[in-house]
Protein backbone atom coordinates (compact mmCIF):
# COMPACT_ATOMS: atom_id res chain seq x y z
CA UNK A 1 0.00 0.00 0.00
CA UNK A 2 1.19 3.53 -0.78
CA UNK A 3 -0.06 5.93 1.67
CA UNK A 4 -1.94 8.05 0.06
CA UNK A 5 -2.01 11.61 -0.77
CA UNK A 6 -3.15 14.63 1.05
CA UNK A 7 -6.56 15.54 0.12
CA UNK A 8 -6.87 19.56 0.32
CA UNK A 9 -10.38 20.65 2.38
CA UNK A 10 -12.91 21.59 -0.29
CA UNK A 11 -12.09 25.11 -2.10
CA UNK A 12 -16.20 26.25 -1.98
CA UNK A 13 -17.29 25.20 1.57
CA UNK A 14 -13.96 24.35 2.83
CA UNK A 15 -15.41 20.98 4.13
CA UNK A 16 -13.47 17.54 4.21
CA UNK A 17 -12.99 15.26 0.46
CA UNK A 18 -12.72 11.87 -0.32
CA UNK A 19 -11.28 9.99 -3.17
CA UNK A 20 -13.91 7.45 -4.79
CA UNK A 21 -12.64 4.84 -7.29
CA UNK A 22 -15.55 4.30 -9.67
CA UNK A 23 -15.34 1.10 -11.64
CA UNK A 24 -15.38 2.10 -15.86
CA UNK A 25 -17.46 -0.15 -18.46
CA UNK A 26 -18.58 -3.68 -17.14
CA UNK A 27 -14.82 -5.43 -16.53
CA UNK A 28 -12.65 -5.54 -13.99
CA UNK A 29 -9.89 -5.27 -15.99
CA UNK A 30 -10.89 -1.80 -17.47
CA UNK A 31 -10.06 -0.21 -14.53
CA UNK A 32 -11.33 2.56 -12.50
CA UNK A 33 -11.94 6.90 -12.41
CA UNK A 34 -10.67 7.99 -9.77
CA UNK A 35 -12.81 11.61 -8.21
CA UNK A 36 -12.38 13.78 -5.22
CA UNK A 37 -15.47 14.19 -3.93
CA UNK A 38 -16.36 17.01 -0.77
CA UNK A 39 -18.16 15.12 1.91
CA UNK A 40 -20.28 18.29 2.38
CA UNK A 41 -21.77 19.79 -0.10
CA UNK A 42 -20.56 17.06 -3.06
CA UNK A 43 -18.48 19.61 -5.10
CA UNK A 44 -16.73 17.03 -7.70
CA UNK A 45 -13.11 16.91 -9.00
CA UNK A 46 -12.31 15.98 -12.22
CA UNK A 47 -13.07 12.86 -13.29
CA UNK A 48 -9.41 10.87 -13.59
CA UNK A 49 -8.46 7.33 -15.12
CA UNK A 50 -6.17 4.84 -13.71
CA UNK A 51 -4.84 7.35 -11.32
CA UNK A 52 -6.15 7.86 -7.77
CA UNK A 53 -2.76 10.15 -7.29
CA UNK A 54 -3.54 12.17 -10.10
CA UNK A 55 -7.72 12.82 -9.26
CA UNK A 56 -6.27 13.84 -5.88
CA UNK A 57 -3.91 16.35 -7.73
CA UNK A 58 -6.34 17.80 -9.80
CA UNK A 59 -8.53 18.41 -6.65
CA UNK A 60 -6.02 20.09 -4.78
CA UNK A 61 -4.49 21.80 -8.27
CA UNK A 62 -7.25 22.66 -10.49
CA UNK A 63 -5.76 23.99 -13.48
CA UNK A 64 -6.24 28.07 -14.59
CA UNK A 65 -5.70 27.14 -18.45
CA UNK A 66 -9.27 24.86 -18.27
CA UNK A 67 -11.51 28.02 -18.00
CA UNK A 68 -14.80 26.17 -18.73
CA UNK A 69 -14.12 24.08 -16.03
CA UNK A 70 -13.24 26.71 -13.60
CA UNK A 71 -16.24 28.60 -15.10
CA UNK A 72 -18.48 25.65 -14.17
CA UNK A 73 -17.01 25.38 -10.78
CA UNK A 74 -17.84 28.99 -10.32
CA UNK A 75 -21.57 28.47 -11.29
CA UNK A 76 -21.69 25.60 -9.03
CA UNK A 77 -20.25 27.65 -6.83
CA UNK A 78 -23.33 29.89 -7.08
CA UNK A 79 -25.65 27.14 -6.99
CA UNK A 80 -24.53 26.01 -3.80
CA UNK A 81 -24.56 29.56 -2.42
CA UNK A 82 -28.28 30.22 -3.81
CA UNK A 83 -28.89 26.56 -1.82
CA UNK A 84 -28.00 28.20 1.48
CA UNK A 85 -29.57 31.42 1.04
CA UNK A 86 -33.06 30.70 0.11
CA UNK A 87 -34.26 29.54 3.54
CA UNK A 88 -33.56 33.33 4.18
CA UNK A 89 -34.34 35.04 0.90
CA UNK A 90 -36.30 33.44 -2.37
CA UNK A 91 -35.17 37.02 -3.81
CA UNK A 92 -31.17 37.03 -2.87
CA UNK A 93 -31.08 32.89 -3.94
CA UNK A 94 -32.56 34.42 -7.88
CA UNK A 95 -30.14 37.23 -7.50
CA UNK A 96 -27.40 35.01 -7.39
CA UNK A 97 -28.33 32.22 -9.77
CA UNK A 98 -29.07 35.68 -12.19
CA UNK A 99 -25.56 36.71 -11.75
CA UNK A 100 -24.40 32.97 -12.23
CA UNK A 101 -26.14 33.35 -15.22
CA UNK A 102 -28.40 30.34 -14.26
CA UNK A 103 -32.33 30.74 -14.95
CA UNK A 104 -33.49 27.24 -15.18
CA UNK A 105 -33.23 23.83 -14.21
CA UNK A 106 -31.79 22.59 -17.33
CA UNK A 107 -28.97 25.43 -16.56
CA UNK A 108 -28.23 23.94 -13.10
CA UNK A 109 -28.03 20.45 -15.11
CA UNK A 110 -25.62 21.30 -17.71
CA UNK A 111 -23.09 22.55 -15.64
CA UNK A 112 -23.19 19.47 -13.58
CA UNK A 113 -25.24 20.55 -10.31
CA UNK A 114 -27.02 16.92 -10.60
CA UNK A 115 -25.74 16.37 -7.78
CA UNK A 116 -27.23 19.06 -5.23
CA UNK A 117 -30.46 19.28 -3.94
CA UNK A 118 -31.61 21.39 -6.91
CA UNK A 119 -35.07 20.70 -5.78
CA UNK A 120 -35.82 23.68 -3.62
CA UNK A 121 -34.07 25.76 -5.88
CA UNK A 122 -36.74 24.75 -8.58
CA UNK A 123 -39.59 27.40 -7.34
CA UNK A 124 -36.88 30.20 -7.30
CA UNK A 125 -36.03 29.77 -11.24
CA UNK A 126 -39.88 29.01 -11.90
CA UNK A 127 -40.62 32.54 -10.16
CA UNK A 128 -37.75 34.37 -11.83
CA UNK A 129 -39.20 32.78 -15.28
CA UNK A 130 -42.68 34.18 -14.53
CA UNK A 131 -41.06 37.25 -13.66
CA UNK A 132 -39.32 37.65 -16.98
CA UNK A 133 -42.37 36.70 -18.91
CA UNK A 134 -44.41 38.86 -17.24
CA UNK A 135 -41.84 41.86 -18.02
CA UNK A 136 -41.89 40.69 -21.83
CA UNK A 137 -45.74 40.81 -21.87
CA UNK A 138 -45.40 44.42 -20.61
CA UNK A 139 -42.74 45.28 -23.01
CA UNK A 140 -44.71 44.08 -25.71
CA UNK A 141 -48.00 45.81 -25.09
CA UNK A 142 -46.88 49.06 -23.30
CA UNK A 143 -50.52 50.48 -23.37
CA UNK A 144 -52.25 47.54 -21.50
CA UNK A 145 -49.59 48.52 -18.48
CA UNK A 146 -51.48 47.87 -15.11
ZN1 LIG B 1 -17.61 21.43 -0.26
Amino acid sequence: MTAALPIEPCRFCGGKAKCNALRRGNYRREGDNHQVVCNKCRARGPLIQDSQAAAIEAWNRPSPSDKKAHSDDVGVGMVIAATIIRPQSDVYAAEVLGAAGIGSVSDMRMIGCDDYDIDHLREVVAEMQRKRRRRDTLAAAPGEAG
